[in-house]
């Protein structure tokens, strides 16, 4: 054969394996569910069963599918892996060991990882980055500049300050409130993409990627399960949700959006997906009561105190892990009208569910058909 005629074989047999993906393409959409039961979702933020396994990290829990492990011991929460077709350990093993690097590289708390260098030069000199945390704080940055503040990779001193992620949170002086506002200013924070370096202008700076990282952890970790050729999986990063592909019976993924009221546990509502992320931003997840006031952990950085936006909850569903949680700590400091209108406008791919405090649910349009509400103290509105 020629090279032409190799050419012409190879372009015949590339046209050949395009149609015959465009086909998958097209008939891979997961078939109806019957709406009768969640068991087959498992995990999700909320559901009974959620964190199902044996207790003891890295535990395989039964026999038979799904094969799920859970690990406590990472990201500050329970990570479980549920994966719904035949495979063995390595799978588990790579994905923990993946998360277990992201955590060591992007955390506040490790007084090692490169975030907690950062803040340790602020105000000296800049810090040279591996190419992965660079990447995640330039997209903390980009999100933080172009949503107005609403995220601030820079919160890091408020956070402290209010001790919201340790044993002992307590409502700061109105003094104290104004330093740390004033030290969690995104505008001083200078990357370099050509050195890959991050530098805090004034010492006591320091960046949080509290809202982003463990979306980003779910990205990877779906990553490492899909190069292992795995077709069915569901991750549930404690609540961040990561599914991929559909159920092993050919139905999309059931996931129920946990009850966002404080104090209460379970689901309000479900979700049928297949291949998406689904994030929530919500009070629940961590807070705290004094002077009979209750304070959460997602903070306004324009008012220094924890965000009054009116919502309980809200959650994206995504492609993209990542930008779920990047986009639910956006809407969720932004409210309901702000952030309905930046997500239709700037995110048309992105679905979103906001629950306010008067127990009313607005939905974007791409997800009214597959989001049901399960608990009648809570109505669709809009
Ligand atoms: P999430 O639950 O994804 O909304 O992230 C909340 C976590 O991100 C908090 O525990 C803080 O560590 C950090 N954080 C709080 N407020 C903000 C904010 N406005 N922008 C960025 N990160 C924040
Ligand atoms: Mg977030």
């Amino acid at each position: 054969m020629n090279a032409m005629e190799n050419r012409k074989s190879t372009t015949g047999k590339v046209i050949v394996l395009l149609a015959a993906l465009a086909l998958v393409a097209v008939t891979n959409a997961c078939a109806q569910g019957t709406g009768s039961d969640l068991s087959g979702a498992q995990a999700g933020q909320g559901l009974p069963g959620s964190q199902n396994g044996n207790d003891s990290p890295g535990a395989q829990a039964g026999q038979g599918l799904p094969q799920t492990q859970v690990r406590y011991d990472l990201l500050n929460t329970a990570i479980t892996i549920s994966i719904y077709e035949e495979t063995d350990d390595r799978v588990f093993d790579d994905v923990f060991n993946r998360i277990f690097g992201i955590e060591q590289a992007m955390s506040t708390t490790l007084a090692h990882s490169e975030i907690s260098t950062i803040a340790a030069m602020a105000g000296k000199t800049p810090v040279l980055l591996s190419d992965e945390t660079y990447a995640v704080v330039k997209a903390a940055y980009d999100i933080s500049v172009e949503s107005d503040g609403a995220f601030n990779l820079a919160i890091g001193p408020l956070v402290k300050l209010w001790g919201i992620n340790t044993a002992s949170p307590r409502v700061p002086g109105l003094t104290e409130i104004e330093i740390a506002q004033n030290m969690s200013d995104f505008g001083d924070v200078i990357l370099s993409d050509t050195e890959k370096s991050v530098f805090l202008t004034r010492e006591g700076m320091s960046i949080d990627l509290g809202a982003i990282a463990k979306g980003y952890a779910g990205d990877a970790a779906a990553e490492i399960i899909r190069d292992h050729g795995i077709s069915s999986a569901l991750l549930d990063l404690g609540g961040n949700i990561v599914t991929i592909g559909c159920k092993p019976d050919g139905t999309g993924w059931r996931i129920g959006l946990r009850n966002p009221i404080i104090g209460e546990s379970g689901y309000i509502g479900v979700l049928t997906v297949q291949d998406k992320a689904i994030v929530t931003s919500g009070g629940y997840e961590r807070n705290f009561v004094s002077g009979g006031r209750f304070y959460h952990h997602i903070f306004d950085g324009k008012t220094g105190y924890p965000s009054e936006s009116g919502l309980l909850s809200v959650t994206i569903i995504s492609d993209s892990s990542t930008e779920a949680d990047k986009l639910s700590t956006v809407a969720f400091v932004l409210g309901l009208d702000a952030g309905m209108d930046y997500l239709l406008r700037f995110y048309e791919d992105v679905d979103a569910v906001f629950i306010t405090e008067g127990f009313e649910i607005y939905v974007t349009p791409g997800i009214k058909d597959s989001f049901v509400i399960t608990d009648d103290r809570f109505s669709l509105a809009g």
